[in-house]
């Protein structure tokens, strides 16, 4: 029978008095790429740290392929952990800080040096096995701390905000290779990062963390196009929120009264129940089409380079609505726009 590669069971981590997770029930599928996601302190790293070792649950069970490792010491796990900051040795040879692991693990001599260049080929740094680590940028420092990791063949490949470090045209760079390298590996990774746009970059399933819960889970397109809650629709990009309350439910869609009309949705909620509606900027429309939302004025507007955004103010609307708009359209500001939106891009929010 196979097992998840990871499986968390009524997990939770104490400090003190400091609760960091709790009511953690995870199961994390073979050869799958998942990121932890969320503000800083949700518990991310506390996640990872136990299933590496690091860190032992006051409460629950890590499962790692289907077997209990609590109590098991860090180096005795199927992981490998690539650090922030890489952890490499500098005084050492790049071939020597990859053998690492193999080394520690008693792995034979030949197996050894077999096994570091296959990795190093994996990573595209076979030409550097015998270059120090100060000799190397930034991006090949990450790749030769993955290759590290990779070398000893562990069953859970844990990241920790790897590319953290790195300037932003990089990490966009190696987030495409880390993607490749996970498919062509078939490890599963598991990767915290608080960067949304590299988790919906890279990842076959996200888990969003709140405050030490899971607040979201599921594939990027979903967690970015039907969040589930507001502080999800919030953290995945930028939205815009319209309160209501739900009149009517029917054949899986919803209708909704907001101080802008009333609105059918897809989603159920129980009449009479308050409700957020939330809508992303690029869904907005200026040019007439699906349902009116009113004239809004325009306040601020922003180029940036593949579109503008401007912010769109509503009489009914407390805040102004962030919208997106095509590269060539030109608002100016203080002009007035119809606001409207296909009421299938609202989504229905019940908390
Ligand atoms: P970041 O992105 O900042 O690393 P995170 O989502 O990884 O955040 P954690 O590092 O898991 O969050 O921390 C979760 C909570 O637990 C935080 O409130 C943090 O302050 C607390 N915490 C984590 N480690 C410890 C510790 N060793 N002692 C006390 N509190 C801790």
């Amino acid at each position: 029978m196979t097992h998840p590669a990871v499986e968390f069971r009524d997990i939770e981590m104490r400090f003190g008095e400091k609760v960091a997770v709790t009511g953690i029930d995870l199961t994390i599928g073979r050869g799958d790429f998942v990121v932890l996601l969320g503000p800083s302190g949700g518990g991310k790293t506390t996640l990872l740290n136990m299933i590496g070792g690091f860190l032992e649950p006051t409460h629950g069970q890590v499962l790692i392929d289907g077997r209990n490792v609590t109590g098991i010491p860090p180096a005795k796990r199927p992981t490998a952990t690539v650090f922030q900051d890489y952890a490499l040795f500098p005084h050492m040879s790049v071939a020597r800080n990859v053998a690492f692991g193999l080394k520690m693990r008693r792995v034979p001599a030949q197996e050894q040096q077999a096994r570091v260049a296959r990795v190093l080929d994996m990573v595209g740094l076979g030409h550097l096995g015998e270059r120090r680590i100060h000799e190397l940028s930034g991006g090949q420092r990450q790749r030769i701390a993955l290759a590290r990791a990779l070398a000893v063949e562990p069953a859970v490949l844990l990241l920790d905000e790897p590319l953290g470090a790195l300037d932003m045209k990089l990490r966009r760079q190696m987030q495409d290779e880390l993607k490749a390298i996970q498919k062509r590996v078939g490890t599963t990774f598991v990767h915290v990062t608080h960067d949304q746009e590299e988790a919906m970059a890279i990842a076959d399933r996200i888990v969003v963390m709140n405050n030490g819960f899971i607040e979201d889970l599921g594939d990027p397109e979903r967690i970015y196009l039907r969040p589930v809650s507001r502080f999800t629709a919030d953290f995945m990009g930028e939205s815009n929120f319209i309160p209501g309350k739900a009149a009517q439910t029917r054949d899986g869609r919803t209708s909704v009264d907001t101080a802008l009309g009333r609105f059918e949705v897809p989603g159920e909620a129980e009449t009479g129940v308050e409700v957020t509606l939330s809508v992303r900027p690029e869904h907005l429309k200026i040019d007439g089409a699906g349902q009116s939302l009113g004239v809004a004025t325009v306040r601020e507007t922003g180029f940036f380079g593949t579109h503008h955004q401007c912010s769109a103010a509503l009489d009914a609307m407390a805040e102004p609505f962030k919208v997106r708009l095509p590269q060539k359209e030109i608002i100016e500001p203080g002009s007035t726009v119809p606001l409207s939106v296909d009421p299938s891009d609202l989504v229905l929010l019940l908390r």
